[in-house]
Protein backbone atom coordinates (compact mmCIF):
# COMPACT_ATOMS: atom_id res chain seq x y z
CA UNK A 1 0.00 0.00 0.00
CA UNK A 2 1.49 3.44 -0.62
CA UNK A 3 2.49 5.20 2.03
CA UNK A 4 0.15 9.01 2.36
CA UNK A 5 2.74 11.95 2.30
CA UNK A 6 4.06 13.44 5.29
CA UNK A 7 1.88 16.93 5.51
CA UNK A 8 3.13 20.38 6.89
CA UNK A 9 2.26 23.57 7.94
CA UNK A 10 4.84 25.83 7.58
CA UNK A 11 5.79 27.97 10.52
CA UNK A 12 6.80 31.26 9.16
CA UNK A 13 7.03 32.65 5.55
CA UNK A 14 10.67 32.78 5.76
CA UNK A 15 13.75 33.29 3.64
CA UNK A 16 15.25 29.55 4.70
CA UNK A 17 11.65 27.88 3.92
CA UNK A 18 12.00 29.63 0.57
CA UNK A 19 15.60 29.07 -0.25
CA UNK A 20 15.73 25.48 0.93
CA UNK A 21 12.98 23.57 3.28
CA UNK A 22 9.74 23.91 0.47
CA UNK A 23 12.01 22.21 -1.72
CA UNK A 24 13.71 20.01 0.47
CA UNK A 25 9.87 19.18 1.63
CA UNK A 26 8.85 18.26 -1.48
CA UNK A 27 12.10 16.32 -2.70
CA UNK A 28 11.76 14.42 0.29
CA UNK A 29 8.32 13.32 -0.99
CA UNK A 30 6.00 15.87 1.61
CA UNK A 31 2.99 18.03 0.79
CA UNK A 32 2.81 21.41 2.39
CA UNK A 33 -0.76 21.94 2.80
CA UNK A 34 -0.07 25.91 4.96
CA UNK A 35 1.95 28.32 5.69
CA UNK A 36 1.55 30.54 9.09
CA UNK A 37 2.62 34.43 8.49
CA UNK A 38 1.78 37.21 11.03
CA UNK A 39 0.83 39.78 7.98
CA UNK A 40 -1.70 38.30 6.35
CA UNK A 41 -1.05 39.68 2.97
CA UNK A 42 2.46 38.42 2.94
CA UNK A 43 1.66 35.11 4.20
CA UNK A 44 -0.93 35.17 1.24
CA UNK A 45 1.91 36.46 -1.29
CA UNK A 46 4.24 33.65 0.24
CA UNK A 47 1.78 30.82 -0.20
CA UNK A 48 1.18 31.84 -4.11
CA UNK A 49 4.58 32.54 -5.07
CA UNK A 50 5.52 29.21 -3.20
CA UNK A 51 2.40 27.25 -4.91
CA UNK A 52 1.33 26.52 -0.90
CA UNK A 53 -2.74 26.24 -1.43
CA UNK A 54 -3.11 27.62 1.65
CA UNK A 55 -2.22 30.74 4.24
CA UNK A 56 -3.52 31.64 7.62
CA UNK A 57 -2.72 34.19 10.88
CA UNK A 58 -3.38 31.84 12.78
CA UNK A 59 -0.93 28.62 14.59
CA UNK A 60 -4.24 27.13 15.82
CA UNK A 61 -6.02 27.30 12.11
CA UNK A 62 -2.73 26.25 10.46
CA UNK A 63 -2.89 22.74 13.50
CA UNK A 64 -6.48 22.11 12.92
CA UNK A 65 -5.74 21.47 9.12
CA UNK A 66 -5.08 17.84 8.97
CA UNK A 67 -1.08 18.37 9.09
CA UNK A 68 0.92 15.93 10.34
CA UNK A 69 4.24 17.81 10.92
CA UNK A 70 5.23 21.76 11.60
CA UNK A 71 8.15 23.07 9.96
CA UNK A 72 9.05 26.38 13.09
CA UNK A 73 11.57 28.54 11.74
CA UNK A 74 10.41 32.06 13.02
CA UNK A 75 12.57 34.21 14.58
CA UNK A 76 14.64 32.60 17.37
CA UNK A 77 12.37 34.41 20.24
CA UNK A 78 8.61 32.38 19.07
CA UNK A 79 9.86 28.89 18.77
CA UNK A 80 8.54 27.98 22.09
CA UNK A 81 5.22 28.88 22.34
CA UNK A 82 4.79 27.83 18.79
CA UNK A 83 6.31 24.06 19.37
CA UNK A 84 4.73 23.80 22.99
CA UNK A 85 1.22 24.36 20.99
CA UNK A 86 2.05 22.16 18.10
CA UNK A 87 3.27 19.15 20.95
CA UNK A 88 -0.40 20.13 22.40
CA UNK A 89 -2.36 19.27 19.14
CA UNK A 90 -0.31 16.18 18.37
CA UNK A 91 1.54 17.47 15.81
CA UNK A 92 5.35 16.59 14.74
CA UNK A 93 7.83 19.06 14.87
CA UNK A 94 10.86 20.12 13.25
CA UNK A 95 12.18 23.32 14.29
CA UNK A 96 15.10 25.42 13.80
CA UNK A 97 18.21 26.19 15.77
CA UNK A 98 18.36 27.82 18.10
CA UNK A 99 15.71 25.90 19.53
CA UNK A 100 15.19 28.45 22.20
CA UNK A 101 17.15 32.05 23.57
CA UNK A 102 17.19 30.02 27.17
CA UNK A 103 17.56 26.44 28.17
CA UNK A 104 15.21 25.90 29.98
CA UNK A 105 13.03 26.94 27.68
CA UNK A 106 14.09 24.40 24.81
CA UNK A 107 13.89 21.89 27.86
CA UNK A 108 10.23 22.48 27.87
CA UNK A 109 10.18 22.02 24.59
CA UNK A 110 11.45 18.22 24.27
CA UNK A 111 9.53 17.49 27.29
CA UNK A 112 6.57 18.60 25.67
CA UNK A 113 7.03 17.10 22.46
CA UNK A 114 8.43 13.67 24.14
CA UNK A 115 4.70 14.10 26.38
CA UNK A 116 2.49 14.66 23.15
CA UNK A 117 4.09 11.35 21.93
CA UNK A 118 5.35 13.93 18.93
CA UNK A 119 8.68 13.54 16.87
CA UNK A 120 10.80 16.51 17.46
CA UNK A 121 13.83 17.24 15.46
CA UNK A 122 16.57 19.78 15.42
CA UNK A 123 17.25 21.43 11.82
CA UNK A 124 21.27 21.14 12.04
CA UNK A 125 21.60 20.70 8.34
CA UNK A 126 25.76 20.20 8.57
CA UNK A 127 25.23 16.82 9.71
CA UNK A 128 23.71 15.70 6.86
CA UNK A 129 26.45 16.63 4.51
CA UNK A 130 28.65 13.87 3.24
CA UNK A 131 31.61 15.71 3.86
CA UNK A 132 30.47 15.48 7.67
CA UNK A 133 29.55 11.91 7.44
CA UNK A 134 32.82 10.79 5.95
CA UNK A 135 34.68 12.84 8.37
CA UNK A 136 32.68 11.41 11.41
CA UNK A 137 33.02 7.45 9.89
CA UNK A 138 36.74 8.16 9.29
CA UNK A 139 37.37 9.04 12.99
CA UNK A 140 35.42 6.54 13.94
CA UNK A 141 37.22 4.09 12.43
CA UNK A 142 40.47 5.19 13.09
CA UNK A 143 41.63 7.04 10.35
CA UNK A 144 43.28 9.54 12.66
CA UNK A 145 44.17 7.39 15.75
CA UNK A 146 43.58 9.80 18.42
CA UNK A 147 41.54 12.83 18.03
CA UNK A 148 43.56 15.63 19.33
CA UNK A 149 42.36 18.82 17.74
CA UNK A 150 39.37 19.64 15.44
CA UNK A 151 39.24 23.75 13.80
CA UNK A 152 35.82 24.80 12.42
CA UNK A 153 36.52 27.78 9.73
CA UNK A 154 32.76 29.44 9.39
CA UNK A 155 33.37 32.81 8.73
CA UNK A 156 30.85 34.17 6.56
CA UNK A 157 29.59 37.00 5.25
CA UNK A 158 25.71 37.70 6.15
CA UNK A 159 23.72 38.58 3.02
CA UNK A 160 21.96 41.72 2.83
CA UNK A 161 19.09 40.15 2.57
CA UNK A 162 19.66 39.00 5.91
CA UNK A 163 20.97 41.67 7.74
CA UNK A 164 17.80 42.45 9.78
CA UNK A 165 16.88 40.83 12.85
CA UNK A 166 20.25 38.64 13.53
CA UNK A 167 22.04 41.80 14.05
CA UNK A 168 19.83 44.32 15.01
CA UNK A 169 17.00 42.69 17.45
CA UNK A 170 18.46 41.24 20.98
CA UNK A 171 14.95 40.24 22.01
CA UNK A 172 14.27 37.72 18.73
CA UNK A 173 17.83 36.48 19.55
CA UNK A 174 20.46 37.84 17.03
CA UNK A 175 24.37 37.15 17.32
CA UNK A 176 26.60 35.29 15.43
CA UNK A 177 26.80 33.05 18.12
CA UNK A 178 23.60 31.83 18.41
CA UNK A 179 23.62 31.87 14.73
CA UNK A 180 26.45 30.18 13.34
CA UNK A 181 28.19 28.60 16.65
CA UNK A 182 25.52 26.32 17.46
CA UNK A 183 26.08 24.61 14.10
CA UNK A 184 29.86 24.53 14.84
CA UNK A 185 28.45 22.83 17.93
CA UNK A 186 26.84 20.18 16.65
CA UNK A 187 28.78 19.47 13.29
CA UNK A 188 32.16 19.41 16.17
CA UNK A 189 29.46 16.54 18.36
CA UNK A 190 28.37 14.26 15.16
CA UNK A 191 32.28 14.43 13.90
CA UNK A 192 34.08 13.88 17.23
CA UNK A 193 31.15 11.51 18.90
CA UNK A 194 32.33 13.42 21.79
CA UNK A 195 30.65 15.79 24.16
CA UNK A 196 31.94 19.08 25.00
CA UNK A 197 32.55 20.08 28.61
CA UNK A 198 34.25 23.46 28.58
CA UNK A 199 34.37 26.62 26.63
CA UNK A 200 36.84 30.06 26.50
CA UNK A 201 35.64 32.45 23.87
CA UNK A 202 36.24 35.83 23.12
CA UNK A 203 33.13 38.39 20.82
CA UNK A 204 33.65 41.06 18.51
CA UNK A 205 31.98 43.94 17.39
CA UNK A 206 33.36 44.10 13.97
CA UNK A 207 30.68 46.66 12.48
CA UNK A 208 28.30 44.96 10.93
CA UNK A 209 25.94 44.33 13.78
CA UNK A 210 23.79 46.81 16.69
CA UNK A 211 25.14 47.72 19.71
CA UNK A 212 26.10 44.94 22.35
CA UNK A 213 25.48 42.13 19.64
CA UNK A 214 28.52 40.47 18.36
CA UNK A 215 28.90 39.73 14.49
CA UNK A 216 31.98 37.70 15.11
CA UNK A 217 33.57 34.97 17.79
CA UNK A 218 36.63 32.59 18.09
CA UNK A 219 37.43 30.56 20.66
CA UNK A 220 38.21 27.29 21.90
CA UNK A 221 36.27 24.00 23.19
CA UNK A 222 37.66 21.11 25.36
CA UNK A 223 36.09 17.61 24.87
CA UNK A 224 35.61 14.68 26.84
CA UNK A 225 38.35 12.59 25.35
CA UNK A 226 40.49 15.47 25.52
CA UNK A 227 40.34 16.76 21.77
CA UNK A 228 40.12 20.83 21.78
CA UNK A 229 38.57 22.35 19.15
CA UNK A 230 38.92 25.56 17.30
CA UNK A 231 36.07 27.74 16.35
CA UNK A 232 35.68 31.07 14.29
CA UNK A 233 32.65 32.45 13.25
CA UNK A 234 31.64 35.60 12.07
CA UNK A 235 28.92 37.54 9.51
CA UNK A 236 31.56 40.05 8.74
CA UNK A 237 33.95 38.29 5.98
CA UNK A 238 33.20 38.36 2.46
CA UNK A 239 36.62 36.17 1.20
CA UNK A 240 37.30 34.07 3.99
CA UNK A 241 37.03 30.10 3.14
CA UNK A 242 34.92 27.58 5.28
CA UNK A 243 36.37 24.22 6.60
CA UNK A 244 36.46 21.78 8.96
CA UNK A 245 39.79 19.43 10.32
CA UNK A 246 40.60 17.27 12.54
CA UNK A 247 44.20 16.67 13.53
CA UNK A 248 44.82 12.92 15.20
CA UNK A 249 47.81 10.83 16.44
CA UNK A 250 47.73 9.39 12.90
CA UNK A 251 46.54 11.33 10.85
CA UNK A 252 44.63 14.32 9.86
CA UNK A 253 41.24 15.35 8.36
CA UNK A 254 41.19 18.40 6.08
CA UNK A 255 37.54 19.49 4.64
CA UNK A 256 37.43 22.53 2.73
CA UNK A 257 34.52 24.59 1.69
CA UNK A 258 32.05 22.13 3.67
CA UNK A 259 30.40 24.82 6.31
CA UNK A 260 27.36 25.89 4.43
CA UNK A 261 24.28 24.96 2.94
CA UNK A 262 25.50 23.59 -0.18
CA UNK A 263 26.21 19.63 -1.13
CA UNK A 264 29.59 20.77 -2.22
CA UNK A 265 33.41 20.64 -0.11
CA UNK A 266 36.38 17.89 -0.32
CA UNK A 267 37.51 16.02 2.55
CA UNK A 268 41.57 14.59 2.21
CA UNK A 269 43.19 12.75 4.96
CA UNK A 270 46.62 13.19 4.89
CA UNK A 271 48.66 10.27 7.00
CA UNK A 272 52.02 8.45 6.32
CA UNK A 273 50.93 6.78 3.46
CA UNK A 274 50.39 10.41 1.80
CA UNK A 275 47.17 12.25 0.77
CA UNK A 276 43.67 11.10 -0.62
CA UNK A 277 40.76 12.44 -1.30
CA UNK A 278 37.91 10.54 0.24
CA UNK A 279 34.95 9.67 -1.49
CA UNK A 280 31.91 11.24 -1.01
CA UNK A 281 28.17 11.15 -2.28
CA UNK A 282 26.82 14.44 -1.82
CA UNK A 283 23.25 15.21 -0.99
CA UNK A 284 20.84 18.00 -0.68
CA UNK A 285 21.68 18.50 2.94
CA UNK A 286 17.97 19.62 3.83
CA UNK A 287 16.05 16.67 2.06
CA UNK A 288 18.34 13.91 3.71
CA UNK A 289 17.28 15.97 7.05
CA UNK A 290 13.75 15.99 5.93
CA UNK A 291 13.57 12.28 4.72
CA UNK A 292 14.65 11.12 8.32
CA UNK A 293 12.40 12.94 9.66
CA UNK A 294 9.42 11.26 8.05
CA UNK A 295 10.86 7.85 8.60
CA UNK A 296 10.65 9.22 12.42
CA UNK A 297 7.24 10.19 11.89
CA UNK A 298 6.82 6.98 10.41
CA UNK A 299 8.08 5.29 13.41
CA UNK A 300 11.42 4.06 11.63
CA UNK A 301 14.42 5.89 13.94
CA UNK A 302 15.05 9.32 14.54
CA UNK A 303 15.39 12.98 13.29
CA UNK A 304 19.16 13.37 12.06
CA UNK A 305 19.29 15.98 15.02
CA UNK A 306 16.91 15.37 17.80
CA UNK A 307 15.46 17.99 20.53
CA UNK A 308 18.43 16.68 22.84
CA UNK A 309 20.59 17.43 20.01
CA UNK A 310 19.50 20.91 19.82
CA UNK A 311 19.64 21.48 23.64
CA UNK A 312 23.20 20.69 23.28
CA UNK A 313 24.61 22.47 20.72
CA UNK A 314 22.13 26.10 22.73
CA UNK A 315 24.66 25.09 25.57
CA UNK A 316 27.60 25.24 24.17
CA UNK A 317 27.18 28.38 22.54
CA UNK A 318 25.58 30.00 25.53
CA UNK A 319 28.37 29.01 27.54
CA UNK A 320 31.11 30.77 25.01
CA UNK A 321 28.61 34.06 25.35
CA UNK A 322 29.26 33.58 29.36
CA UNK A 323 32.58 32.69 28.80
CA UNK A 324 33.22 36.09 26.34
CA UNK A 325 31.49 38.13 28.74
CA UNK A 326 33.47 36.63 31.89
CA UNK A 327 36.65 36.27 30.89
CA UNK A 328 36.79 32.74 31.86
CA UNK A 329 37.06 29.53 30.58
CA UNK A 330 32.55 28.42 30.96
CA UNK A 331 31.70 25.20 31.72
CA UNK A 332 29.14 23.87 29.01
CA UNK A 333 25.72 22.57 30.85
CA UNK A 334 23.42 21.02 28.58
CA UNK A 335 21.23 19.38 31.81
CA UNK A 336 21.01 16.49 29.82
P1 LIG B 1 13.50 35.44 8.14
O1 LIG B 1 14.00 36.77 8.58
O2 LIG B 1 13.36 35.20 6.68
O3 LIG B 1 12.08 35.16 8.79
C1 LIG B 1 11.87 35.31 10.19
C2 LIG B 1 10.53 36.00 10.42
O4 LIG B 1 10.62 37.33 9.92
C3 LIG B 1 9.40 35.34 9.66
O5 LIG B 1 8.73 34.42 10.51
C4 LIG B 1 8.52 36.48 9.17
O6 LIG B 1 7.37 36.68 9.97
C5 LIG B 1 9.40 37.70 9.30
N1 LIG B 1 9.65 38.20 7.93
C6 LIG B 1 10.16 37.51 6.90
N2 LIG B 1 10.23 38.29 5.80
C7 LIG B 1 9.73 39.48 6.17
C8 LIG B 1 9.53 40.71 5.50
N3 LIG B 1 9.84 40.84 4.20
N4 LIG B 1 9.02 41.74 6.19
C9 LIG B 1 8.71 41.62 7.49
N5 LIG B 1 8.87 40.45 8.19
C10 LIG B 1 9.38 39.43 7.53
O7 LIG B 1 14.38 34.36 8.88
P2 LIG B 1 15.32 33.20 8.34
O8 LIG B 1 14.63 32.37 7.36
O9 LIG B 1 16.61 33.77 7.98
O10 LIG B 1 15.52 32.35 9.71
C11 LIG B 1 14.42 31.77 10.35
C12 LIG B 1 14.88 30.72 11.35
O11 LIG B 1 15.61 29.72 10.67
C13 LIG B 1 15.78 31.22 12.46
O12 LIG B 1 15.51 30.48 13.62
C14 LIG B 1 17.18 30.88 11.95
O13 LIG B 1 18.12 30.71 12.99
C15 LIG B 1 16.91 29.58 11.22
N6 LIG B 1 17.83 29.32 10.08
C16 LIG B 1 18.39 28.07 9.98
C17 LIG B 1 19.20 27.75 8.96
C18 LIG B 1 19.72 26.35 8.83
O14 LIG B 1 20.47 26.09 7.91
N7 LIG B 1 19.37 25.44 9.69
C19 LIG B 1 19.57 28.74 7.93
C20 LIG B 1 18.87 29.99 8.09
C21 LIG B 1 18.04 30.26 9.13
P3 LIG B 1 6.00 35.94 9.61
O15 LIG B 1 6.32 34.50 9.61
O16 LIG B 1 5.12 36.35 10.73
O17 LIG B 1 5.58 36.40 8.25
Amino acid sequence: MATRPVRWGLVGATTIAREWMIGAIRDAGGEIVSVMSSDAARGKAYAKANGIPHSTRSLAALLGKDIDAVYVATTNDKHKAQVLAAAKAGVHVLCEKPLALKLSDAHQMVTACKAAGVVMGTNHHLRNAATMRAMRDAVAGGKVGKPLFARVFHAVYLPAHLQGWRIKDAKAGSGVVMDITVHDADTLRFVLGDEPVSVSALTQHGGMSGPGIEDGVMGVVRFKNGVLAQFHDAFTTHYATTGFEVHGSEGSLIGTNCMTQKPVGEVVLRNAAGEHKLDLMPENLYARSVSAFHNAVRGKGQPAATGEDGIRSMALAIAALKSAKSGREAAVEPGL
